[in-house]
């Protein structure tokens, strides 16, 4: 098979007189110059319900960005229909011109659309000029090349064995109905890939975004069309989430889930699923990839600088607000006082404020209901009289949903802090006795009620390779002496299994084999 082979799409950086800077700054202008209103896409119509939402800053709550229109169950069924009636010529089409598509689709974000997918990202979702970029731009593109690769491997499988007088082969068909894409916030890359790669491979889509993230997902729809994507393939529509899962999940033609997003949601979903299940044609895919609740584990032999910027980087970036942020921390006594030491030096130099200071680090929380929430875990941490305050601790909602980076020492490593998820930038850590690292490699599996990604730092092979071993269910992303984020597409296929999901790694061949369903065809001479 002869499709270009992918590279990662190089990072920008943005400096303070680069082009990338301008040109961004420009799009930043422009978005902020006026009030868009975004309708959604069925078929080949632009549908404006009158239902208008608001969408705003999340860093700047008094400006209004754009508006959108949310539609009802008539909607979903709409979407649906299209859908449908798009399926024929989409699964008919040769492989290759559905890869030419998503191959544009990367090229218009590498250039032309960068700077205004970037912009968007920023705006709508509060991520800084570098997080807008590693994401909306590179990660996106990558999934895009690396996906047309795999889905070329895929349709290049090596056939079965024919003996002889008998030709046998297996054939790769799109999925029988629609698939859904639920997608989150917090990833423009993921936002778009859910639906696409299911495109990808022949099926046709309903996607619904998650509210704070139409303000992007409405430029790669753009991108989507621009490129060729032909009308009904894929259907994006801003519905409440139970309205549409009761039109969805009872559909007949209902195939297959591709979700990333809250563990609660897609616990309900399966069950739903699982309830209507004989109401289907077929056993629907589910894919999904849910919490997580990322440990840094530092061994006694670690270097105190690597743990601490792992525990930074990996805590705060995106104001923690990635599935696979360093949220808890286990810290050998012996390092304490540098580690410490350093975090706090750390966190006192991190601005935090608007996306548009290109200075600030730390920019504010997606929603208000996520800062109430934040706000009430780090009250009750700071009244709890067991509970160190080492950084951070305030938050202000007078401008932007502002929470800063909160670091706090317990003595319990089953603290509440230490297993549930809270999706922001609060750090908990847990220092042991460094005689003690064995029980604890027990207590920190224990404790990965999530099991997406973590870390181990260690000088110390034996420590490296006994974690490696004890930890093996504990992270579907394991790093060594790094920080428990970043993963890059076509580097480290991302994904965890217990609560944190099905584990059908984003950006890999393995996902994409979930959205072809394989036919064997004997034939006999
Ligand atoms: N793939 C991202 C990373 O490695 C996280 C994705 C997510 O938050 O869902 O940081």
């Amino acid at each position: 098979f002869s499709v270009p082979q992918p590279q990662n799409e190089p990072v920008l950086n943005y400096g303070p007189r680069s082009v990338e800077r301008g040109a961004l700054k420009a799009a930043l202008d422009e978005a902020r110059s006026k009030v868009i209103d975004i309708p959604m896409y069925i078929g080949d119509k632009l549908v404006h319900t009158g239902k208008k939402l608001e969408i705003r800053p999340p860093h700047d709550h008094k400006h209004l960005l754009a508006t959108f229109h949310e539609g009802d169950a008539a909607t979903v069924n709409a979407a649906i229909d299209a859908a449908l009636a798009a399926k024929a010529a989409w699964e008919e089409m040769p492989w290759e011109q559905r890869a030419s598509i998503f191959l544009k689709a990367a090229e218009l974000l590498s250039g032309p659309y960068r700077a205004k997918i970037n912009a968007a990202t920023m705006l709508g979702q509060s991520k800084n000029a570098y997080q807008a970029e590693i994401d909306a731009a590179c990660e996106f593109i990558d999934f895009l090349r690396f996906n047309v690769h795999y889905m070329a491997e895929i349709y290049a499988q090596q056939p079965p064995i024919s003996p002889k007088g008998v030709w046998n082969r297996v054939e790769q068909r799109p999925l029988e109905g629609f698939v859904f894409a639920l997608t989150p916030f917090n990833f423009t890359a993921i936002a778009g890939n859910l639906p696409a790669s299911a495109a990808m491979m022949g099926n046709v889509v309903v996607w619904k975004p998650a509210y704070p993230q139409i303000y992007a997902a409405n430029v790669i729809m753009q991108v989507f069309k621009e490129a060729g994507l032909p009308d009904g393939v894929i259907n994006l529509i801003y519905v409440d989430g139970p309205v549409a899962g009761e039109v969805i999940f009872n559909h007949h033609d209902f195939a297959g889930i591709h979700f990333t997003g809250s563990t609660k949601v897609f616990q309900n979903i399966w069950q739903t699923i699982g309830n209507n299940i004989h109401k289907y044609r077929t056993y629907p895919r589910i894919v999904g990839e849910t919490g997580g609740k990322d440990f840094v584990l530092a061994h006694p032999s670690a270097d105190a600088d690597v743990v601490s910027t792992a525990l930074i980087r990996g805590a705060f970036e995106y104001q923690g607000q990635k599935c696979s942020a360093a949220s808890r921390a286990y810290i050998p006594a012996s390092l304490w006082p540098a580690v410490k030491a350093n975090v706090q030096r750390d966190v006192a130099s991190i601005k935090v404020g608007p996306v548009e200071d290109f200075g600030n680090f730390v920019n504010a929380v997606i929603t208000e209901a996520s800062f109430d929430k934040l706000a009430k875990y780090i009250d009750a941490a700071k009244a709890d009289k067991s509970v160190e305050l080492v950084a951070g601790g305030s938050y202000d909602k007078s401008q932007g949903w502002f929470v800063d980076p909160t670091i706090i020492k317990v003595d319990d490593p089953y603290y509440v802090t230490m297993c549930e998820e809270l999706f922001g930038p609060v750090l908990t850590i847990y220092v042991y006795e460094d005689d003690k690292f064995d029980e604890l490699l027990d207590i920190v599996d224990k404790t990965s009620i999530y099991a997406l990604t973590g870390s181990i730092i260690s000088q110390d092979r034996y420590a490296i390779a006994k974690a490696t071993y004890a930890l093996r269910n504990s992270a579907g992303n394991f790093y060594i002496n790094d920080k428990p984020t970043g993963a890059v597409v076509g580097q480290q296929p991302f994904g965890g299994a217990r609560g944190s999901g099905t584990n059908d790694k984003a950006g890999s061949a393995l996902n994409l084999q979930r959205w072809v369903s394989p036919r064997t065809i004997k034939e006999t001479f």
